[in-house]
């Protein structure tokens, strides 16, 4: 479990991403003691719907103790190696919110859903996490299999819009 202040700082991050229109669910990531869902889950796991705006956020993380996950309704995340990430970013820069686990250097980029076909993500060693029933922790939270999650661009820079593909063409033609 959560101690209080970090407890209030998730609950403020859940009701911003909700706010924003980022949905978000409660996580449950089991540590030494157990998992907080009274389980012996190993696996960080969702315990419930999923919270699409700011007041029901402040409900559901009111001294809940739970981790927050980004729901992958609205946006695909591509979770690619460090060979690929770090040149993708070169290119996208602070155009697309983007997120590192530094355990395996992995690069998350949210892009608009069906931006990247999930074969050429597998071929580059990727995952895509796509859809409702998708999700990928939230930046801030630590798992054993990522290591401390944060926002290399935090997706207020893009007023909270995942990434939009373009090329010059679709510029001048708009
Ligand atoms: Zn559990």
């Amino acid at each position: 479990m959560l101690d209080g202040r970090r407890a209030r700082k998730v609950r403020e991050q859940a009701i911003r991403y909700a706010a924003n229109g980022w949905p978000v669910a409660p996580l449950a990531m089991p540590g030494d003691g157990g998992c907080p869902c009274g389980n012996g889950c190993v696996e960080p796991h969702l315990v419930g719907e999923v919270v699409r705006d700011g007041v029901q956020a402040s409900v559901v993380w009111d001294r809940s103790g739970w981790g927050i996950a980004l729901v992958t309704e609205n946006y695909d995340v591509v979770d690619l190696p460090p060979e690929y990430g770090a040149l993708l970013n070169q290119q996208l820069r602070t155009t697309c919110p983007t997120a590192m686990a530094p355990l395996r250097r992995r690069w998350w980029f949210f892009l608009v859903p069906g931006s990247i076909p999930a074969a050429q993500v597998a071929r580059a060693g990727g995952v895509l996490h796509s859809g409702a029933g998708g999700w990928v922790p939230a930046p801030g939270t630590w798992t054993e299999t990522t290591g401390c999650i944060r926002w290399l661009v935090h997706p207020y820079l893009t007023h909270w819009r995942p990434y939009q593909r373009r090329d010059a063409i679709d510029r001048v033609f708009l």
